[in-house]
């Protein structure tokens, strides 16, 4: 329900285990779509799970009985055209307003399974099973699973089913989720065939999987011992094993799971579903084998359909599959029981690994978490909590947030305020890089705080703002790149899954008008404090979480790791260790064997005739408003009007450039002559959609000059657009710089959040250091959000208090370099009507701008030495990377790189890197725009190991066989990139930057032919382009100081080392 537009990106503690899934969260600040950042986006899918094949087991005896008796009759559709001839009886039929869909709960009458089946306009379809699986243990079962059945099944039995879908069809989402008490697996696809073919594949996956019978699957995905000669030391391996001892190196994630586990000590949210590295190597395979039989059956299973197709062909579909079963106990099993109130608040103290040297003494963490309650809340309380969530720690205004932050007692918040998507919501909240001595500060900062705030009630501009931002979402339902039926499952199925009624999460418009005809009535105060008393601070069941560093626990960790291994080897007799070392070698080589191509064969595909010949067109205006370039794009918006105000970035000092950061959020957190930020945020909460400002930087492809660009991003609805322009008015030329206190604090968040990017995403970090040395736009971003950048914190932290009239003041030259008319260009989104509706107020915005600037175009030309570097951190998991510019070797550019990147990260680099390397992921990515080909590992064991892969790719291609049909489906995949679904806001970004990077529609055109007409050739051809990438590449590595030093042994000097936290 509403919650979930509440949510906002707060460092978030409890749900989806696995990293993938992160990308559910939803956030309703406008998104930031980022050159630099596109590729992650689009590689994050890939790095989703993964197996390997074999046959059969138990489950699949009542499929051949019954498959011929259902197999025949579904021939003949008219017999079928009600749902109770194909075994489902109605529950219940509802139209829901909010989403306008007509949506039916249906019963597999044999099973029990539900189908909710929902139907409407929307052509981009989802689909997804969801089963209930708490854990018992943390051994990481459910994860592991979850992994494991995308790796072959009984239609599809290749090595994994999942990887030919990444590679071959034109989805808009497919992945699968690991939360602490259920798993999903969703597909979502606008075309109705490719729809189909995902959700049959994954059916299949889910109740026939091959991995219940093959150990060796379970191995790669969940943990094995590892021993390539009886002479070498025995090691784990494991794709979950690897990926969770990432998880385990960052010490947000430490504690949001120390949190969880703490205020649920009693029930299946004790333990963690992720797996804990420590408990992952007890885990069976016969109970594995055991959790699958049990809870992945349709009696267990609740199935979510949405969009466009065919309701009754929904049903059919899954009828062939769940007729196969009989009725299990399987959902009283399953049942999450809830966690009993404490009698009494908790205090636990923890150590986490951190770093040697550096001031440990500032880098404990204290987090404050409630259990709400032990009953299920009504629907209104839970809104009422989800709008007093945002109210406290929403925005950077928000009370509790802002005093918390401006205490100076810690770096960032930490804990994610309400959280409800578990049986039994919670409240958390903290502070991070606190001194041991402030421990209890921070504590009692946090409980006055909300006392104060139960006495006196919030800001009546604030709830206004809250309520806007919020009605403004819901109208908007703009779920950015995620499929929008995908959001409403995620929601519906956060009452569904504890059986109650799966509806009543999609409707608020009942509860919201209730809820504000209250607060009008009563009085915020008479609403929210009550909650705050009640929910919180009379509230016994508190866990109160100390987290204190500790330089020693990581070496402590991989020691006994060794131990244990160690110590198993010694028990070893000859012979036993023989046979480790022949089963290792027997799951790398069934791991570097490709299918068959008739296994390949399997797995439903499309033919290049079902692909569109031309590219998606936007429609695109260029007009002209007082002398500014105007870009209009008619599109169906739904009253809301989106517009960027772009300014050009060039003629900005060199040294000026890693200030921009600050500057961008300077300007939306300082404050004007006659706002302070509070009152400033509130008005653009309570006038418009949200406003935000950032840099966006490029290479233009043909060009040695990088696209440089400063845009100001903001939505409103259309009553509103005066009111739009107006702020983006006051934000660019009002705001002051003169907030020291609030600089210093923007410092240390900008470090704290450099410092989580390190240890979290390595692989950006890493890959950003890359392009710093080969091309300018990489070097500028690097400057902004790279190593360097948090260097540059670390080195402005220490002069801000002796220089601020300088860096205020340099503040204002950035300001008065780029916010001129002359380098202005306006970008705006709507349907026709508001489109011309916001012409005159664009005029009247321009008309306020300073008309030129003095400066001119500055020539940047500088870039980081190509040597091969190492940024040591403290971590279990490291990130490789490898690129070089195939440009400044002569390559042209044609649309066959793309189908060959993709093809090369979807087979070569996951089966090396990730199937036998061990790696959570590994891939490569051409940036069209500069050049550069890159390869990247993401949480990986190895390192020369990996080079070793990426130094292998010319040969790979050089030998590479593919039939029509493995072409074929590389190059739907690709096109399948290229089409991606877009929201009519993203529609017109895109446009936007495309006419920034001057690419034309002749262009887009000619590459979709060259993709289309990809030929193996193509491939053999570019392996001359990997020789080059192997012999002049760049190598930067995010990685642990011992596998330095081993790598540097090994090759004498290759990494200079860099020390970064
Ligand atoms: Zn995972």
């Amino acid at each position: 329900m509403l919650r979930a537009v509440l949510r906002r990106s707060k460092s978030n503690t409890t749900s989806p285990l696995c990293a993938r899934a992160s990308s559910r969260r939803l956030s309703s600040l406008p998104s930031r779509p980022h050159p630099r950042r596109r590729s992650f986006l689009r590689q994050h899918l890939k790095l989703i799970p993964t197996a390997k094949p074999p046959p059969f087991n138990a489950h699949f005896r009542p499929l051949f009985t019954r498959s011929v008796a259902t197999s025949s009759p579904q021939s003949s559709p008219d017999v079928y055209d009600a749902p109770e001839k194909l075994g489902f009886e109605k529950l219940s039929e509802q139209f829901i307003e909010e989403c306008k869909s007509k949506a039916v709960l249906f019963k597999h009458k044999k099973t029990g399974a539900q189908v909710m089946s929902l139907s409407n306009d929307d052509e981009n379809k989802v689909f997804g099973v969801v089963f209930r699986t708490p854990p018992k243990d943390s051994t990481g079962i459910p994860h592991i699973l979850e992994h494991s059945v995308l790796c072959g099944s009984r239609k599809y039995p290749l090595k994994e089913p999942f990887v030919e879908l990444l590679k071959g069809s034109l989805h808009t989402f497919l992945n699968a989720f690991t939360y602490p008490d259920r798993t999903c697996y969703p597909v979502a696809s606008t075309n109705a065939k490719d729809f189909y073919n995902l959700v049959d594949v994954y059916l299949d996956a889910v109740f026939f999987p091959k991995c219940v019978e093959d150990i060796q699957t379970f191995q790669q995905e969940g943990w094995h011992h590892e021993l390539n000669d009886p002479s070498e030391d025995i090691t784990y391996k494991g794709v979950v094993f690897n990926e969770m001892k990432g998880v385990y190196s960052q010490p947000d994630n430490i504690l949001g799971r120390s949190s969880q586990q703490a205020v649920f000590p009693d029930n299946t949210y004790g333990v963690d579903s992720g797996g804990d590295p420590l408990d992952i190597p007890k885990l069976t395979f016969a109970e594995f084998k055991e959790f699958h039989l049990k809870f992945y059956h349709p009696s267990n299973a609740r199935i979510w359909f949405y969009g466009d197709d065919d309701p009754m062909e929904r049903l059919r579909i899954l009828s062939e599959y769940l007729d196969m079963f009989d009725v299990s106990t399987a959902p009283e099993e399953s049942i999450v029981k809830s966690q009993k109130l404490f009698l009494k608040p908790v205090r636990i103290v923890k150590k986490y690994p951190a770093t040697e040297g550096g001031d440990l003494k500032k880098k404990h963490m204290l987090c404050l978490n409630w259990l709400i309650s032990d009953e299920p809340l009504d629907s209104e309380t839970e809104l009422a909590l989800g709008f007093l969530d945002d109210l406290l720690l929403g925005t950077p205004a928000s009370p509790l947030r802002k005093i918390l932050l401006e205490s100076s007692l810690g770096e960032a918040i930490v804990g994610g305020g309400v959280e409800d998507e578990l049986l039994q919501a919670q409240f958390s909240v903290g502070l991070k890089g606190v001194s041991k001595e402030d421990i209890k500060k921070v504590e009692d900062l946090v409980m006055d705080t909300l006392k104060s705030l139960a006495e006196t009630g919030f800001d009546t501009d604030a709830v206004e703002a809250s309520m806007n931002t919020v009605e403004f979402s819901l109208r908007e339902n703009n779920t950015g790149s995620f499929p929008r039926g995908l959001a409403l499952m995620l929601q519906s199925i956060g009452k569904w899954i504890y059986d109650m009624d799966p509806f009543e999460p999609l409707k608020y418009q009942k509860p919201l008008m209730a809820l504000k005809a209250r607060i009008a009535e009563e009085g915020n105060k008479a609403v929210f404090s009550p909650l705050i008393e009640k929910y919180i601070l009379n509230n016994p069941h508190r866990v109160t979480i100390e987290m204190q560093p500790d330089a020693e626990k990581a070496s402590c960790d991989e020691a006994a790791e060794k131990k244990l291994l160690d110590e198993k080897k010694a028990s070893m007799t000859e012979a036993d260790l023989s046979k480790l070392a022949r089963a290792t070698r027997e799951l790398r080589l069934r791991q570097e064997t490709p299918d068959p191509p008739e296994v390949l064969k399997s797995v439903p595909s499309l033919s290049l005739q079902d692909i569109p010949k031309k590219p998606v067109q936007i429609p695109i205006k260029i007009g002209d408003i007082n002398g500014v370039k105007v870009l209009h794009h008619d599109l169906f918006t739904n009253d809301v009007l989106y517009s960027e105000v772009v300014f050009d970035m060039s003629s900005l000092k060199q040294e000026l450039v890693p200030l921009v950061p600050l500057f961008c959020q300077s300007l939306m957190e300082m404050g004007t002559k006659d706002m302070d930020f509070v009152q400033l945020n509130q008005l653009i909460g309570r006038k418009t959609g949200g406003i935000s400002v950032y840099p966006f930087i490029s290479s233009v492809r043909g060009k040695a000059d990088p696209c440089s660009h400063m845009i100001v991003r903001g939505k409103a609805m259309s009553g509103r657009i005066e009111d739009l322009f107006n702020l983006i008015n006051h934000i660019i030329q009002d705001v002051q710089f003169t907030d020291q206190k609030r600089f210093k604090q923007f410092i240390s968040q900008g470090k704290a959040r450099m410092e989580d990017q390190l240890q979290g995403s390595g692989h950006n970090i890493a890959a950003a250091r890359m392009e710093a040395k080969l091309n300018v736009a990489g070097w500028i971003g690097e400057q902004m959000g790279g190593v360097s950048y948090l260097e540059f914190l670390q080195s402005l932290e220490e002069k801000v208090d002796l220089h601020w009239n300088e860096i205020s003041s340099s503040l204002e030259e950035i300001r008065r370099t780029l916010f001129t008319k002359s380098g202005c260009l306006i970008n705006l989104t709507a349907d026709a009507k508001n489109l011309t509706n916001s012409e005159k107020h664009v005029g009247k915005f321009l008309d306020l701008l300073p008309s030129s600037s003095s400066a001119e175009s500055k020539i940047w030309k500088a870039r980081l030495p190509t040597i091969s570097e190492a940024i040591v951190i403290p971590t279990q998991v490291n990130y490789v990377g490898k690129a070089a510019n195939l440009y400044e070797t002569g390559y042209e550019f044609n649309g066959s790189a793309h189908v060959i990147s993709k093809h090369i990260s979807n087979t070569w680099l996951w089966d090396r890197v990730r199937v036998s390397g061990g790696a959570y992921g590994g891939y490569c990515d051409f940036d069209t725009h500069s050049g550069v080909f890159s390869f990247m590992s993401y949480r990986d064991p190895n390192l020369l190991k990996t080079l070793n892969v990426y130094d292998g790719t010319s040969d790979f291609l050089r030998e590479l066989e593919m039939d029509d049909g493995a072409l074929t489906k590389a190059i739907i995949g690709t096109i399948g990139d290229v089409d991606s679904y877009q929201l009519p806001d993203v529609k017109g970004y895109s446009s936007l930057v495309r006419y920034l990077l001057g690419i034309e529609e002749e262009e887009r055109q000619k590459r979709r032919e060259e993709i289309l007409s990809t030929s193996l050739a193509d491939f053999k051809e570019f392996a001359e382009r990997m020789n080059l990438v192997k012999d002049n590449g760049v190598v930067v590595a995010v990685a642990s100081a011992d596998d330095v030093d081993n790598a540097n042994k090994e090759r004498p000097n290759f990494f200079e080392i860099k020390k970064a936290l």
